[in-house]
């Protein structure tokens, strides 16, 4: 069977080496991004060159009719859909529950929850020979992320549930679902929060007394979307240096 996997926020941070493992391991790559065609371009452009199938495909996850377009654009450009990655996803400036605005509320809910709900359903409508899907959560889920962002922490926690529920919903159809749950990982994503050196903070009380690399948490989300983890469905992996 070919592969065609589809990495939203493929483009950057843990997607990019997501993106890069994919390729490197035979499948073809769709790499979703919202605003940056830069950074897309340049990695489509990176493994093009080295022979792999690839495209770039502009959509905003929290948008329903984008992400049909999306679906469908993958498909005339790579096949169908066998293998999805949930990972784009937000964070805002760090501040506690006191201060956050119900906009705040509903943007960081529409790309963590509702976009990782429509690309799931998207995709299990059409995985009609079986496939996997791999949701990136964050062991925010289960810490709350006080004093920082409780608004991110409580949609990671909604990703685990999809998680555990969708599985169990398409697991007769010969489709797995599970998350992994990075913990802080060296990606530019803390300086969203405002804290750009926020890793090596935080590096001091996770047991392994070190941030995560992008590439770690790819590898995991790879062995989960293989043949390898063919008997594993709704499981929550991790990857998080012992936190
Ligand atoms: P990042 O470096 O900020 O990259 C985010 C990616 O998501 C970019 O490609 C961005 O596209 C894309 N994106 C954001 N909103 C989108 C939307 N609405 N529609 C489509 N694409 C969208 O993030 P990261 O640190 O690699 O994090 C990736 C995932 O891991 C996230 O779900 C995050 O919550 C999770 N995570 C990260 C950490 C960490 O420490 N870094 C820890 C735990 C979990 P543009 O380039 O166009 O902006």
């Amino acid at each position: 069977m070919n592969k065609t996997a589809l990495v939203t926020g493929g483009s950057r941070g843990i997607g990019a080496a997501t993106s890069r493992v994919l390729a490197a391991q035979g499948y073809a790559v769709a790499i979703n991004y919202r605003n940056n065609a830069e950074a897309a371009d340049a990695l489509c452009e990176e493994l093009s060159s080295s022979g792999v199938r690839c495209t770039t495909v502009q959509a905003d996850v929290a948008d329903e009719s984008q992400v049909l377009v999306m679906f469908d654009a993958v498909e005339d450009a790579l096949g169908p859909v066998t293998h999805l990655v949930n990972n784009a996803g937000i964070l805002e400036q760090q501040m506690t529950l006191a201060d956050m605005s119900p906009e705040r509320l509903q943007r960081v809910f529409a790309t963590n929850v509702t976009g990782t709900f429509l690309c799931c359903r998207e995709a299990v409508r059409r995985m009609n020979a079986g496939g996997a899907i791999v949701n990136v959560s964050s062991v925010a889920a289960k810490l709350g992320s006080p004093g920082e962002y409780v608004d991110y922490a409580a949609s990671k926690a909604a990703v685990d549930t999809l998680t555990i529920g969708l599985a169990k919903e398409v697991a007769g159809r010969g489709i797995r679902v599970n998350a992994v749950r990075p913990g802080v990982i060296h990606t530019t994503m803390h300086a969203d929060g405002g804290e750009p050196e926020r890793v090596a903070r935080v590096a001091k009380v996770v047991p392994m007394q070190r941030g995560g690399q992008p590439e770690e948490v790819a590898s995991a989300i790879a062995w989960l979307l293989s043949d390898d983890a063919s008997y594993i469905t709704g499981t929550l992996l991790d990857v998080s240096g012992g936190r």
